[in-house]
């Protein structure tokens, strides 16, 4: 395969051949009481050549869904059965994880400082050396984030749907929802597209936690893109399902402070003015109802009910977009093996 070829498979001076599996700590520099900072990867390199692809997780250290998935998925791969490399990355932003901190030590946001500086910030140089020595020796990415603070998401892929290649993938996932999003700048998603390395972002989960369907989802989906692109023969797990293709999305805020009780549950489908909760104070006095501002369904959660006013209370994913009410569902019969 030709893709093979012209991708370098040394990474961090480790020589990567084929039917082998290496443990590599790639060099990040060093703290300021002098520890040497390392990021652990895994290389799974098959038997057989094929396209690399590399998942990642925890760019923001707190989000921690997706190191679960990178271990099950290492559990699962083996060298003799898939054809290329996988590289698998449970903590990209080490610095974050070990302060169960989203930031680095600097506050900055690693996935607004991509494709990063060799000799910039400290977020910058980690996101240079992970473009260097990861990003740009693959032929696709997975980057699996988790919901913010407080808040949890429904199980989501985020994909510009546009970009032909990116959806297909997307769709492929087989998440139960699709949200389009427009790159961000700085972010790993826009400097693959920059590189023309498809990156998908699958989002699920709250911060922290573990989250077995998110996990499960995360893992079945990794597993499905590996199938499309020729590295595994089966998916152990991919029987269709309807996903909800989302052109926008937006989060409903509260109107007052008080004591939020949701009456929807993440992934339900709501209708524009339907009541999906109350805030009240503590007594059970002074209750307004809560309705819903969009047709759509419910991606995102708060887990904190007590809430002042201005706080996101739920976030709604919609298939009406700025100058449309045009939006569709995808893969009433998905055929896994689109080419
Ligand atoms: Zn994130």
């Amino acid at each position: 395969m030709n893709i093979e070829n012209c991708k370098i498979k040394i990474i961090n001076d480790v020589k990567i051949e084929r039917g082998n599996r290496y443990r590599i700590n790639i060099d990040m520099g060093r703290m300021h009481d002098f520890t040497d900072l390392k990021m652990p990867i895994e290389v799974v390199s098959g038997v057989k050549e094929g396209p690399t692809l590399f998942v990642c997780s925890t760019i923001h250290g707190d989000e921690i869904n997706g190191i679960e998935i990178v271990r099950r998925l290492l559990d699962y791969v083996e060298v003799d059965k898939i054809c290329g490399t996988l590289i698998a990355i449970p903590i990209v932003n080490i610095f974050g994880f070990n302060d169960h901190s989203r930031y680095l030590p600097d506050r900055r946001d690693l996935n607004r400082c991509f494709p990063g500086i060799k000799n910039g910030s400290l977020a910058s140089q980690l996101a240079y050396k992970f473009m260097q020595e990861i990003v740009l020796k693959s032929d696709y990415g997975i980057d699996i984030h988790s919901g913010s603070f407080h808040r949890s998401n429904y199980p989501q892929v985020r994909t510009n749907i546009d970009d032909e290649k990116n959806f297909e993938l997307a769709k492929v996932f087989n998440a139960p929802a699709i949200i389009n999003s427009n790159l961000r700048d700085g972010s790993l998603r826009s400097a693959g597209t920059q590189a023309n390395i498809p990156i998908i972002l699958y989002e699920a989960g709250e911060i922290l936690r573990f989250d077995e369907n998110a996990i499960e989802t995360g893992l079945n989906g990794t597993l499905n893109v590996m199938e499309k692109i020729g590295m595994i023969d089966k998916a152990p797990k991919n029987d269709a399902q309807k996903i909800f293709v989302a052109l926008s999305s937006s989060w409903l805020r509260a109107s007052q402070s008080g004591v939020f009780t949701s009456y929807i549950k993440l992934g339900e489908m709501v209708q524009k003015g339907q009541i999906i909760g109350s805030i009240s104070n503590p007594f059970g006095d002074n209750k307004i109802e809560i309705r819903a501002n969009e047709d759509g369904m419910v991606i995102g959660l708060t887990m904190m009910p007590l809430v002042n006013k201005g706080d996101a209370l739920l976030h709604i994913a919609s298939q009406k977009n700025q100058t449309s009410n045009e939006g569709f569902l995808v893969n009433d019969n998905i055929n896994l093996t689109l080419d």
